[in-house]
């Protein structure tokens, strides 16, 4: 009997872990730099919270969600995103309170449904940060610009910014009426999706992407020509934020994200380097999201990046990757030259050099093979000879070049902050 991983999952193997890293510390430093931190939530919550933050009629809670009963038939589900179970968290904690402002991130896998495809599973990770406690449209630029500024420091251009502002309690229903009228024109000629949104949630129709529903979403009415005066003021104002610090975007006002609890503030960052759209990023404002969930009422915005999507790009546009190997592999020939190799193990790991040596007994030509198997940086090679000498041959295996470093000079140098010599490839 073979076992296979669950049909939407993957395993992330050795390989690709060093890029995972990489993207996971880029968006922990980030976070940090502009003072969010880190909140981590269960994996399930009570099913409620999601049909409650998320919407009843949502593809995700329509038919996406991992929903099981417990052993006491309570109802729980897998988290298909994380930003209810953040509101839930902080307003049990008090951490979310009416008068302060809270920046919390999170990284880890979500659960959907979906069917699987290049860039989705069913288990998916995002990193995502939520703001609670300021309506200030400064704050809506700058998740924005972290959003940003953590791409461009992965090493991805041609980012643009997509925003639109969705409207508030007071704007969003006119808007709701003037969208449902429109497409109730074009009824027959919509997707049978859509024409169920016409009814349940008409505004949802402007995320559908079926070809045959484009053309008439391209000509549906704009959401910031049916903003009150707080939400366009709003808005001006964080575009204004957003060119002074000369972030660019694309104003689009038919994005609306898929969920039901977003006001405002709604935004994407796409790459063009790979020609389609590519969403790395998504989120928005959601005012009223706190008081749904028994708060008081505190105005937010988050959003979520998709690590899978930002890493498939990554891989395609060949970025170059951080090191897979350790930093040095001692091989040694003979009894004699492993005790030193031993010794230089113990003092290499202690002073942060990443390293290792053989364990199963290889000739010496095996062991070099080894080291450029598992992608060394160098290797330190330790014979009969060389014994003699208290000296070992230093090789870099990326150049091939090969010098003699005596066995107490070998580590000498390795007390800077990363503990990887001179050609430190740490950072
Ligand atoms: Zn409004
Ligand atoms: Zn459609």
């Amino acid at each position: 009997m073979k076992y296979a991983a669950p049909r939407g999952t993957r395993d992330i193997l050795p390989a690709d872990s060093p890029l995972w890293q990489l993207v996971e510390n880029v968006c922990r430093h980030y976070f940090t730099l502009y003072n969010y931190r880190e909140i981590r939530t269960p994996l399930f919550e009570s099913t409620e919270l999601f049909t409650r933050s998320i919407g009843d009629s949502t593809d995700i809670v329509k038919k996406e969600m991992y929903t099981f009963p417990d052993r006491k038939g309570r109802s729980l589900t897998l988290r298909p995103e994380a930003t209810a179970a953040v509101v839930r968290a902080g307003l049990e904690n008090n951490l979310i309170t009416a008068d302060s402002l809270t920046k919390l991130y999170y990284l880890g896998p979500m659960f959907r449904y979906e069917r699987p495809q290049a860039g989705r599973q069913r288990q998916f990770h995002q990193a995502g940060a939520e703001v609670f406690g300021s309506s200030d449209p400064l704050l809506d630029a700058e998740v924005i610009k972290l959003c940003v500024d953590l791409f461009k420091a992965l090493g991805l251009k041609e980012l643009e910014v997509s925003l639109n502002s969705v409207g508030c309690r007071n704007c969003q229903p006119a808007y709701r009426t003037a969208v449902q009228q429109y497409f109730r024109q074009h009824a027959k000629a919509l997707c049978a999706d859509c024409q169920a949104r016409l009814l349940t949630n008409p505004l949802r129709i402007l995320d559908c992407k079926e070809g045959s529903c484009q053309s008439f979403i391209e000509k549906a009415p704009a959401a910031l020509d049916h903003l009150d005066q707080e939400c366009r003021a709003h808005f001006d104002k964080l575009v204004g934020w957003l060119d002074a610090w000369q972030v660019k975007y694309r104003v689009n006002s038919r994005l609306v994200r898929g969920l039901d609890y977003y006001t405002k503030t709604a935004f994407e960052v796409v790459s063009r380097q790979l020609g389609a759209q590519n969403a790395l990023c998504g989120g928005g404002r959601y005012d009223n999201l706190v008081e749904e969930l028994g708060g008081k009422p505190t105005p937010a915005i988050g959003f979520a990046i998709g690590l899978e999507r930002l890493i498939e790009v990554m891989n395609k546009l060949n970025l170059e990757r951080p090191a897979e190997g350790p930093e040095l592999f001692i091989a040694t020939i003979g009894d004699a030259a492993r005790q030193v190799g031993v010794q230089l193990l113990a003092e290499a790991r202690s002073k942060g050099v990443s390293a290792d040596l053989d364990y199963l007994g290889k000739s010496l030509k095996a062991q070099l093979k080894a080291a450029d198997r598992i992608k060394a940086a160098h290797v330190y090679i330790i014979g009969d000879e060389e014994l003699k000498k208290k000296t070992g041959l230093l090789k870099n295996m990326a150049t091939a070049e090969q010098k003699e470093v005596p066995f107490d000079q070998l580590l000498a140098q390795s007390d800077h902050s990363c503990g990887c010599g001179d050609d430190c490839r740490c950072e």
